[in-house]
Formats: C-alpha cells, structure tokens, sequence
C-alpha cells in the first residue's frame, strides 16, 4: 500500500531525543530555546515561541489580540475546522469568505465584499488566511485590506513552514503566524506547533499566555494575567531541531515530485477529468490534491484506489458545509469553490520519501480507475 505519507524522522532525531530524555530535562527548557532560535532565524523573524500544537498557537495569537466576544473574525471555507474553532472558543464569531478553487486560498474579491458589505452585529477584528496545503495566500492584498479597514493579520500557516511569495516568507508577513507540527505536516514533533510575531508587545503576551500567564524574575514567578499550559516538551524540540535542518532539501524534493505528478496527471486534466492544484513557485507542497470532475464519486474512488494499493483521501473541510458556525450570509452558494473541493478534492500519496516510480503508480492507478 503507498500511503497518503509517512512522517520522516531522521535516526540522528530519534539519537538526539534519546539523548535529551535521558538527561531527565523533560519540558520546556534548554532545547525548546535553541529550536525557538534556530525557527527565528529560518524564518527570519523577531520572536518564535515553540508550543504544544498548531491549534494551541492560534489559540494564543486570537488571547494576545484580545480577540473576544462582540468581535468577528475572518476566516477561508477551505481548511482545517481548527481555524475557525479557536474563533468560536475565544467566544468571537467566526466568518466564513469562499476560496479560490485554484489555489484553495482566500478569494481576494469574496474578502473585500465581505469586509466591505459587513453589517455586524459582531465588529469585524481580524483576516485569518490559511496558507493552504502550503500554497502562499496572497499577503500583499490581505495586508492591504487589513491596513484599510483596520483589521489584524493572524495567518494559519499550520502547513506552511517554508513556503514563500517572492522575498516574503509565509507566517511572518502579519501580526502573527501560527505553524503546526502534527505527523501529516512536513516537519514532526508528533504534537507541536509554532507562534511567532515581529512586535514586543505581542511576543511578551503570547510567551506568558503559554506558561501560566506566569514568568520568571528576580524575585521569583510573577503572574501577569491568568495563562494557558502549551508548552512543547525538551524532546520534542530535539525531532524538531533535527529536521529543522533538512527542511528545504525535503521542500525542493517536493517541488520536484509536485512536478513529476503535474505532468503525468496532465492527459486527465486536459480530458477534463480533474483539476490541477495552482503551481505557485514559493509553495511548500504539504498536501498534493486534484479536484475531480462533477461525474466521479470522491468517496467510491477512495474505495477503489485502496483495492489497488493506493491510500488517498479527502483534502480539507468545508466550513460551511459542516454547518456548526454561524452562516451570516445564509446563502451556500457563497461558498461554491471551497463546497466542491470538499466534495471533490482527493489528496494523493505525497511525501520527500516517495520516488518518482511510486507516484507513477499512483497516476497508473488513477488513470485506470478513471
Ligand atoms: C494541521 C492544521 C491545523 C491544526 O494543527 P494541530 O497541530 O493539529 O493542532 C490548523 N490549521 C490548519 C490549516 C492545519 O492544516
């Protein structure tokens, strides 16, 4: 069976784990730092604090914007529901906007009608872009929309570290930019994410909120304001620091299979039988997903693709068909590009590990089935 993917972990991060669990220096601590400084430099950013998961760190980027009840926050159909569940659990409303059934990004014209035509009764806070699949949402337009309408930026970028739009890197074009590193994300620390932010006040806020609410001064623990525990353990930031090292050798592999499976899957797209994902220069390539034709079943597919050896599976959800938030447009045919890669979209086996001959078996697989 060729897999949807497999986490990649190095022996020398398994070596560098052992190392630190047997040192009894089991959380936050030593290696956490050097893994927060080494993500900083990557990323060329002010401030990176390593925490427990990617939901934990958008969590703590809407607490440190004092994103709250009465407010409402922007945020793609397409994506992970964590996006929009950390604006329903900090007790704002979270707004849905369609994508662009290209790039499976925030649609730029849905945005601004949504912001422009906005009637509340919730004041509109913030734009959360999801930078999805590691595709680049476009930043400058959020940006300037943002800056318009006095809006925060927290980018998603759950799966996106090493993505690029040009010179800008992806999570660190806003207030602040949110990185997971879950088992299906390119870089793995099992549980793990990222929060990072350019501005003081903001970094000050989010490293207290993730421990306690609490630091540590001269004259011992001082509480600031009541906090969280998303801290990330020493012996994850030691997988972490690892891979860290090997990440863009593992994007440019990626680059090249994203190339590989363009162009062998091309003959169906031009019969018309699905959709290529848009082949943005800077993209990460977490995720590899084809939108099928109205006239293929995603769900029978699957089911065929296994009996042939090969695990695919749905790409990302749609907010709007989950139907757990509220609709404030009340009209689903808002939302028809992110509905139908929900329905249609099938992620395809996709990892630096693969080889060009397994991916082939995948489009021979697919090929045949459809
Ligand atoms: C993976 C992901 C998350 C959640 O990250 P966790 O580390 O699993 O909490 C949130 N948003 C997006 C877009 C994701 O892909």
């Amino acid at each position: 069976m060729i897999k949807l993917s497999k986490p990649n972990i190095p022996e020398i991060a398994i070596t560098a784990m052992n190392d630190i669990i047997r040192s009894g220096q089991l959380v936050h601590g030593a290696e956490c730092i050097q893994f927060e400084q080494e993500l900083a430099q990557y990323l060329d950013v002010k401030h990176a604090y390593v925490v427990s998961n990617g939901t934990a760190a958008l969590h703590l980027a809407l607490l440190a914007l004092d994103i709250g009840p009465g407010d409402s926050v922007l945020v793609p159909d397409f994506t992970y529901p964590a996006t929009a569940n950390v604006v329903a659990m900090v007790g704002a409303t979270p707004v849905i906007v369609d994508v662009s059934a290209d790039t499976y990004c925030l649609d730029i014209t849905a945005l601004e009608k949504a912001i422009t035509t906005w009637q509340g009764p919730e004041t509109l806070k913030a734009i959360m872009p999801v930078h999805e699949f590691g595709h680049p949402a476009d930043m400058h337009a959020i940006n300037q929309l943002a800056r318009k309408h006095n809006l925060f930026v927290v980018e998603d970028a759950a799966c996106a570290l090493g993505a690029i739009d040009g010179s800008l890197k992806m999570g660190v074009a806003s207030d602040i930019g949110c990185f997971s590193f879950h088992p299906r994300k390119t870089l793995t620390t099992g549980e793990g994410g990222l929060v990072v932010t350019n501005s003081d006040e903001l970094a000050d806020k989010l490293r207290r909120l993730r421990n306690h609410g609490m630091e540590r001064t001269d004259a011992g623990m001082r509480f600031f304001y009541p906090g969280l525990n998303y801290r990330l353990t020493n012996f994850q930031a030691a997988l972490g620091r690892i891979q860290l090292q090997q990440l863009n050798g593992w994007i440019q592999s990626r680059k090249m299979l994203a190339a590989f499976y363009l162009q062998k899957l091309a003959p169906l797209a031009d019969a018309g039988k699905l959709r290529l994902p848009a082949a943005h220069p800077g993209h990460s390539w977490q995720t590899f997903m084809v939108v099928l034709s109205d006239k293929y079943n995603r769900d029978n597919l699957v089911v065929q693709l296994r009996e042939a050896g090969v695990e695919t599976s749905l790409g990302a959800q749609s907010l709007s068909t989950l139907a757990i938030y509220p609709n404030h447009w009340n009209d689903v045919h808002q939302f028809a590009a992110g509905a139908n890669l929900y329905k249609q979209g099938l992620a395809l086996p996709f990892c630096e590990l693969y080889s060009k001959a397994e991916l082939q078996q995948v489009v021979d697989a697919l090929t045949k089935l459809l």
